[in-house]
């Protein structure tokens, strides 16, 4: 069969190369160096456009998990990461130029694939198709998308609220309660954590200091500065000491149990809705360094303790709506011919993008696409991507919050040790991923 890949980007070449594999005929198209991305500084495919750094290689984390499912796969990427590593503690970190170039390499030598460098501004009438153009998607091709998959479906930005581990989490408190005693079924959605007036301007203080990341995009980028509707935090702040208070800190039919009065501020948690064991800092997206981001984050009442699985963050990111959009499959709903892999697809990461291009290779390359099992990261990423609430659809990293839990047997014998329970969830995802790719069987 012959299949077009847009975007030799992580997930793209990962996906071309895989489908070169299994025997098929691939049409990749990258449009660099013709057109490039603000981020993108060569031609050469799989570039790392920041961090040289692949995650974490420590044994039973989450990242491990997905890069081991990966090479058992037989990932041509985590391949060449292995070949271009260079030393960094636990962190496979890869030499970015002697990376991109081998993969770039191997693409070009390999005889079932065509590659032809330009910008694709519509999709291939016919034939299977996997879309990889990224984060960075051109705006021709977006437009393509847009008008696909309708509107309202393709975002431009990303802001990401910071995400906190509800066992940590000081329930004396925060209290539950939905504003007005409103609730969506009947039992309260959110946990506040109440602030009086010293809290909160010491908490606009701290934010007003706060230090920020440098933003990667060039500053004549349309969409820098942000959309009004995802304003960062600490821009809030800067915006007048009370802009919080009328924002996202509006503590307003909030009744605090222990006064039976409204705070003067609130900071709302949401129950993550795949993700019982956490919670969203909601509306609380910045642009903060990790760092500061903890320290001004636990000054908040109910989180001093807090550990955090996701910190906050906001950059350009194209990318579709997938609980609307997509099948387990990656494909798009109603024209099965489409899939979508990397960024595009609603991942974050260099390694989840690899996956997503990995996984959607092994549906487009089949006759009948066979859906990852559920117990492995692979699978938990596409079940995330198709999944997820799609009314606060947020591009996810791998965690073991997207895996299933374990059984309850399990989890009651394990349940004073984390690192056992991980552990046992990557024990099963392995078992079942060796299932998977048959080996042993
Ligand atoms: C500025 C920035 C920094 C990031 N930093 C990190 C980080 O440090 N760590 C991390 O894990 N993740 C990071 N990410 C997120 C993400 O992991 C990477 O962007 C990753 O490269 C995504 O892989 P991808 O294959 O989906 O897209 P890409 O690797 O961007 O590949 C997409 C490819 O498609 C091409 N393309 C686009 N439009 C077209 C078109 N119309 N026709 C043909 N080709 C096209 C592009 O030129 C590109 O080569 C960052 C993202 C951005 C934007």
């Amino acid at each position: 069969m012959r299949i077009t890949v847009i975007g030799a980007g992580l997930a793209g070449t990962e996906a071309a190369w895989q489908l070169a594999r299994q025997g098929h005929e691939v049409t990749l198209y990258e449009m660099r160096p013709e057109a490039s991305t603000a981020a993108h500084k060569t031609a050469d495919m799989a570039e790392l456009v920041c961090s040289n750094s692949l995650k974490s290689e420590s044994e039973n984390t989450a990242p491990w998990l997905l890069k081991e499912e990966l090479r058992r796969g037989g990932s041509m990427l985590l391949e060449v990461a292995r070949e271009t590593r260079v030393p960094a503690g636990h962190a496979l970190t890869v030499d970015r130029v002697e990376f991109a170039r081998r993969v770039t390499e191997r693409i070009e030598g390999e005889p079932r694939i065509r590659v032809v460098r330009e910008e694709v501004k519509e999709l291939p009438g016919e034939g299977r198709v996997i879309v990889a153009t990224g984060p960075l998607t051109s705006d021709g091709l977006a437009g393509e998308i847009a008008r696909l998959t309708g509107s309202g479906r393709l975002y431009f930005y990303d802001s990401i609220s910071p995400i906190v581990d509800a066992d940590t989490i000081d329930t004396t408190i925060a209290f539950a309660a939905s504003r007005w005693g409103k609730s969506l079924d009947g039992t309260d959605d959110y946990l506040n954590c109440p602030m009086n007036r010293e809290e909160y301007e010491r908490f606009v203080d701290e934010l007003l200091r706060g230090e920020s990341v440098p933003y990667h995009i060039a500053e004549d980028d349309p969409n820098t500065p942000f959309f009004e509707a995802c304003l960062p935090i600490e821009e809030l702040a800067r915006r007048g000491r009370e802009t919080l208070r009328f924002g996202p800190m509006k503590p307003t039919g909030l009744d605090d149990p222990r006064t039976g009065r409204w705070p003067h501020a609130v900071v709302q948690l949401r129950k993550e809705n795949c993700r019982s064991d956490s919670y969203n800092l909601v509306g609380f997206q910045n642009h903060l360094r990790f760092g500061e981001q903890q320290r001004i984050l636990r000054m908040i009442p109910g989180l001093e303790k807090a550990e955090f699985l996701r910190y906050g963050q906001i950059h350009r990111n194209t990318y579709i709506n997938g609980p609307e959009l997509l099948t387990r499959t990656l494909q798009l709903k109603g024209e099965e011919r489409v899939y979508f892999a990397g960024q595009i697809s609603g991942v974050e990461g260099y390694v989840e993008s690899i996956a997503t291009g990995f996984a959607a290779a092994q549906f487009a390359g089949a006759e009948t696409a066979r859906e990852f099992p559920r117990e492995t990261a692979i699978g938990s990423l596409c079940a995330y991507i198709a999944g997820a609430d799609a009314e606060n659809y947020q591009p996810a990293n791998i965690t073991f919050d997207l895996l299933p839990k374990l059984g309850e047997e399990t989890a009651r014998r394990l349940r004073k040790d984390k690192k056992a329970r991980h552990a046992e969830v990557c024990r099963r995802a392995l078992e079942k991923i060796d299932e998977y790719f048959g080996v042993g069987v």
